[in-house]
C-alpha cells in the first residue's frame, strides 16, 4: 500500500496510489479516515481498513496537488549518523561500534516539493538521501530477530545538514535542526509492498540531475532491524516513531573542493520502490 497526503484547491487529503492512479479522501468529507500518524497508533487492522477505503474513494489527480510530508507530527524522530562505512571514512569518523544517534524536531520537517532552505548564518548546506522506517507497533527490548515485525512501512529522508553548525561542537543536534532542512516523503509505503529491511534496494541522490549518493541498502552497518532492536534496549519506540537510518558516501562536505547547496538546486533522493523524494533549494533571505 502507498499512500500519500496532499493538498488539492485548497482542500487536505489522503491517497491511496494504484501504479499511476490515486484514490482518496479529503478530511472535510464524513469517509476521511484520519491522520496517518493517527492511523498508525490505531494498529495494523485499522490503517489497512483506511487504505481500502481511500482506494474506494475520489480520484484525485496527484499531478495537481501538492504532496505533503506522510506525517504530521512523528512522536520521535531518531537519526543514525555514520551509518555507511564509506561515509564514516570519508568524514573522518571510524567506524561506529554501536550506532550513532541524534535527533531532529519536527519543526525542522519539510514534505516533498517543498523548498530546503539555506539559512543566512551558513554557506555550508549539504545534502544526505536516506531511507526511513517507520515503526507500527512499539515495544522496549526488541529482539532482532522479530524487529522487522515492528517496522509498518517506509519513506525517504533527506537529511539536509548544515555543516559549519553540525561540527562546531560534538553534539550535532544544532547543525541538524535548522527550519527547512529535514524533507521526509514522497509517499508512505506499507512494509509488505518492499523487500524486508529493504533489503536489496538502491538509494541514489541527485544533484541537479547529477548522481552524487548511490549505494546498496544491504551497506548499512546497523540494518533496519538491528536499528529497532538496539534503539528499544534505550527507549520504548512508539507507532508512528521514525528511524532516519543514515546516509551513505558522496556528501558535499567530503569532496574537493566541497559541493554544497545553494540556491536554485534541485536535489531527488530515490529508493526505487519507494519513489522520488524531490526538493529545490532557496536562501532564506529570499
Ligand atoms: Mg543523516
Amino acid at each position: 500500500m502507498r499512500l500519500a497526503r496532499f493538498v488539492l484547491d485548497g482542500r487536505q487529503g489522503i491517497a491511496a496510489l494504484d501504479g499511476d492512479t490515486a484514490c482518496g479522501r479529503f478530511a472535510d468529507e464524513a469517509a476521511y479516515p484520519g491522520e496517518l500518524d493517527a492511523l498508525l497508533a490505531e494498529g495494523p487492522d485499522i490503517l489497512r481498513a483506511a487504505g481500502e477505503a481511500l482506494y474506494a474513494g475520489t480520484r484525485i489527480d496527484l499531478s495537481m496537488a501538492q504532496l505533503l510530508s506522510p506525517f504530521c507530527a512523528p512522536g520521535k524522530i531518531i537519526c543514525v549518523g555514520l551509518n555507511y562505512a564509506d561515509h564514516s571514512d570519508e568524514s573522518g569518523f571510524a567506524v561506529p561500534e554501536f550506532p550513532t544517534i541524534f535527533a531532529r524536531f519536527a519543526s525542522s520537517l519539510i514534505g516533498p516539493g517543498a523548498a530546503i532552505v539555506r539559512p543566512r548564518a551558513s554557506e555550508q548546506l549539504d545534502y544526505e538521501g536516506e531511507l526511513v522506517a517507520v515503526i507500527g507497533k512499539g515495544g522496549r527490548y526488541i529482539p532482532k530477530a522479530c524487529a522487522l515485525e515492528h517496522v509498518v512501512g517506509y519513506t525517504l529522508f533527506n537529511d539536509a545538514s548544515v555543516r559549519d553548525f553540525q561540527l562546531r561542537t560534538p553534539q550535532w543536534t544544532v547543525g541538524k535542526n535548522f527550519d527547512g532542512t529535514g524533507a521526509i516523503g514522497p509517499v508512505f509505503v506499507t512494509a509488505d509492498a518492499l523487500p524486508p529491511g529493504c533489503a536489496g534496494l538502491r538509494l541514489t541522490t541527485r544533484l541537479n540531475g547529477q548522481v552524487v549518493q548511490d549505494a546498496g541498502i544491504d551497506d548499512m552497518i546497523f540494518g533496519v532491524a538491528d536499528l529497532v532492536s538496539r534503539l528499544s534496549e534505550t527507549m520504548t519506540l512508539a507507532p508512528g516513531d521514525i528511524i532516519v537510518t543514515g546516509t551513505p558516501s558522496g556528501v558535499g562536505m567530503a569532496r574537493r573542493p566541497p559541493l554544497w547547496m545553494r540556491a536554485g538546486d534541485v536535489c531527488e533522493v530515490e529508493i526505487p520502490g519507494i519513489g522520488i523524494l524531490r526538493n529545490p533549494v532557496i536562501d532564506e533571505d529570499a
